[in-house]
């Protein structure tokens, strides 16, 4: 008799998962059922505000993979609008809610992939049931959201609470559209994923296209009218708000977990061991925005819910369920977005973390620009690297910039996985010509000005 795989969560883990699964074990040795409690799997929730904003047009643009895909090129069973509402470890099943036929449904399994996700995070004043209200955390979210836009009366207000990479995101995709967009941030500057002074860079950018943004004020309620949004309260009076836009971080989804048993680690997140077992309960594994990952630099758990991870840490579980051999090495941090035509890369450890982990070291902005400095188009970029002293590893790096910059934190995010030194750094062999890049790179002139810092 086949084996039974059970997935709790229909996207980029849980569905890397099942297919790796599949690709090693045909469906008479393994049956796998997704229980999936939205209505579309395998969505790429990255591509939300860019659907939003009408730069992707269409909404199943951002689907990979629907339910008729995964059953007839995969064997995989989807079962959409399930929400699995209880772990028996003991009787290895699952219990899940038919959220349209109001069922209740119970299945065993021999192998379990708990791959949840995470869920926002929403203080008191957000929990009400206002019209107008959104997170974007799912595809669901991003089309309950995009029905607002298209409605009537026509929104022409927005504020975005929170202004991490997804509020902000969501704040171009708002002006885009061409909402009024008021930006509200509890901390002293957004994007706090960077340090401040790089953070100020972005602030600057956004206001440049007409984002207002009011930092250090936080949110103490919401005001409606006729059941509708109406505005947003802070201590310093309301902002006026016909569509408000919830970005305030999210939490590991570990509800389910917890109440099962499974282990959960100092970051909150499911505990996991190389290959994305959960350790100490056997035939259970577990991946994505629902566990906690080593942090290659610090050598401390972190909770990091990012796309990339997800896909890779679901793709290393599904090997090792289909019965290969697969580990997932860590993170550093590596994230990138945009506002506009400001482009945000960050990775490693940030001033305050690398101070938090015991490190001595210094930290330098090199500005330079991203092509030769004669040829069009050339545009500044400034570049943040943090070097432990006195060895002069790299332990982080920050760029802010037009045209190009996002990315080439890739260069960077390699050399630091490598553990190099901004002394080996000056050397390495990147590409120029004037269309790309000055003779010296904005990322070697950085590592020279940090070789410079370490001697003095
Ligand atoms: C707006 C936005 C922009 C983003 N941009 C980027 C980016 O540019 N780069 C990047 O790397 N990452 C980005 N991310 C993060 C990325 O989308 C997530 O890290 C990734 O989707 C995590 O995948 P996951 O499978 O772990 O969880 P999810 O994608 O959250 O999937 C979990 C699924 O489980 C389902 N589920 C939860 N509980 C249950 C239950 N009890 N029963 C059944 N189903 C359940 C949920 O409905 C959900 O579909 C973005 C996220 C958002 C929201």
């Amino acid at each position: 008799m086949a084996e039974r795989l059970i997935v709790i969560g229909g996207d980029a883990a849980g569905m890397a998962a099942a297919s790796q699964a599949r690709r090693r074990r045909a469906r008479a040795d393994l049956e796998i059922v997704a229980f999936e409690r939205g209505h579309f799997t395998s969505y790429s929730a990255c591509g939300i505000p860019y659907w939003i904003s009408g730069v992707v047009p269409e909404r199943d643009q951002l689907v990979a993979r629907d339910p008729t895909t995964f059953r007839e090129s995969f064997d995989i069973e989807v079962r959409l609008r399930h929400e699995v509402t209880g772990i028996d470890l003991d009787r290895r099943e699952v219990v899940a809610r038919d959220l349209d036929g109001g069922r209740e449904v119970r299945e065993g399994f021999d192998t379990l992939m708990y791959a949840a996700g995470a869920v926002p995070i929403k203080p008191d004043w957000a929990r009400g049931t206002i019209a107008g209200v959104f997170g974007v955390q799912t595809l669901d979210d991003g089309a309950a959201l995009r029905a607002w836009l298209d409605g009537e009366p026509r929104p022409r207000r927005a504020v975005v609470v929170g202004g991490g990479y997804i509020g902000v995101e969501m704040a171009e995709s708002l002006i885009q559209r061409g909402l009024s967009v008021t930006l509200l941030e509890q901390a002293d500057q957004p994007v706090s994923t960077v340090d401040p002074e790089m953070g100020e860079l972005v602030a600057e950018a956004m206001r440049g296209v007409g984002i207002q943004i009011r930092t250090g004020l936080p949110v103490t309620g919401l005001a409606e009218r006729d059941g509708r949004i109406a505005a947003v309260q802070t201590a310093e009076g309301p902002v006026p708000a016909d569509v408000v836009v919830l970005g305030l971080g999210v939490r590991p989804n570990v509800g389910l977990a917890e109440s099962a048993g499974l282990p959960l680690g100092p970051s909150g997140a499911i505990r996991v061991d190389r290959r994305m077992r959960v350790p100490g309960v056997p035939g259970v594994w577990a991946a994505g925005d629902c566990v906690e990952s080593l942090h290659r630099v610090s050598g401390l758990p972190v909770h990091v819910p990012l796309g990339t991870h997800a896909n890779k840490q679901g793709r290393v579980a599904g090997i090792n369920i289909g019965g290969g051999y697969a580990t997932f090495p860590g993170v550093i941090g590596t994230a990138v977005t945009k506002v506009c035509e400001l482009e945000v890369g960050r990775t490693g450890l940030r001033e305050r973390d690398a101070a938090a982990a015991g490190f001595e070291f210094v930290s330098v902005v090199a500005e330079s620009t991203s092509r030769a400095g004669y040829f069009p188009g050339a545009r500044t970029m400034h570049v943040k690297l943090i070097a432990e002293r006195p060895s002069g590893r790299l332990l982080g790096a920050q760029i802010v910039g037009r045209s190009e910059a996002a990315k080439r934190i890739d260069a960077l995010a390699v050399a630091l996985w490598n553990g190099m030194t901004v002394d080996e750094m000056t050397a390495l062999d990147l590409g120029y010509a004037p269309p790309y890049a000055p003779v010296w790179d904005p990322v070697l002139i950085a590592a020279r000005k940090a070789v410079d810092a370490l001697a003095g």
